[in-house]
């Protein structure tokens, strides 16, 4: 679907056959759908205005959807356009088939280092792309990755007011995400997604994020005090875990720059550049 052959603001409910629901989150649904006319599947959710407008989130939730339409990366899921009716707001998604990455990882308990750093290096690329555009306030967090048709991986989280309110709400009682200066409520920059890939790479090898505890506070405090340890297992070899180790830093200016990630002997040796893992 080229955006260019047909304004978003064109489109209709009518333009779309409604395929089985996908998923469901707290402002609507979403549901797999084609375009009539090309055959084109897409992912159509469908957010209620009544929702938008009890957390006073419409205006801002329109602004970030003209952000996101602008974000073309083979790893960032693609906003095609929007559409809206007297009651809901319908946002024409990139169809991830392969649905959400955590169900993957714990089907299969941990990647292997190749799946692991593939996963890594396409976060980075979409991430660099991102800051590129002085696009801010993306945080990956994992309920947002999906996995296309192959198995590449797509950021499915784009900074939106919507997003936020509701993750602030399914991440309530996990800290598991948040770098140093967050959970410390100091400022932060673009470094924060630096530390998260550091999380996330751990808990992509070992199956857990390394900072989990028993409860909440326990958790604050290894992150504060950067308590990481790697269990011995031989399948995390000393590439993988030098590179954790130098993103989970607490001092944040001395994180491994983004650059210096896609160069280090760890991805090169494993990652696959196409972002399609074998
Ligand atoms: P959300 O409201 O964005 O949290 O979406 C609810 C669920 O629908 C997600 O957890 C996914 O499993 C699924 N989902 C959302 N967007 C897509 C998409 N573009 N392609 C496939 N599944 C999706």
């Amino acid at each position: 679907m080229d955006q260019n052959q047909k304004r978003e603001h064109e489109w209709s409910i009518n333009d779309f056959e409604i395929g089985k629901p996908l998923g469901r989150g707290k402002f609507g649904r979403v549901y797999v759908a084609r375009e009539v006319k090309s055959k084109y599947v897409i992912a159509l959710k469908v957010i209620f205005k009544e929702q938008l407008e009890k957390y006073n989130i419409l205006h801002q939730l329109r602004r970030e959807m003209e952000i996101q339409i602008s974000l073309k990366h083979p790893n960032i899921l693609r906003l095609y356009g929007w559409f809206h009716d007297a009651e809901r707001v319908y946002l024409i998604l990139e169809y991830a088939h392969n649905g959400e990455l955590y169900k993957e990882l714990r089907k299969k308990g941990h990647f292997s280092e190749k799946q692991a750093a593939t996963y890594i290096l396409s976060l980075t690329k979409a991430l660099a792309y991102c800051h590129e555009k002085h696009v801010i306030h993306r945080d990956i967090k994992p309920e947002n990755l999906l996995l296309d048709h192959e198995g590449r991986l797509k950021i499915a989280d784009f900074g939106w007011s919507v997003q936020s309110v509701k993750k602030r709400k399914t991440m309530c009682g996990t800290l598991d995400y948040l770098a140093p200066e967050m959970v410390e409520n100091k400022g932060h920059d673009y470094a924060v997604d630096n530390w998260t890939l550091g999380i996330l790479c751990y808990e992509f090898l070992y199956g857990v994020p390394p900072f989990e505890a028993e409860s909440q506070e326990d958790t604050f405090k290894r992150i504060r005090d950067v308590d990481l340890n790697f269990p011995p297992t031989p399948h995390v070899s000393k590439n993988a875990k030098n590179l954790i180790s130098r993103l989970l830093v607490k001092d944040s200016s001395k994180r491994l720059p983004l650059q210096k990630i896609m160069e280090h002997p760890w991805i090169k040796e494993n990652a696959n550049h196409t972002g399609v893992c074998e």
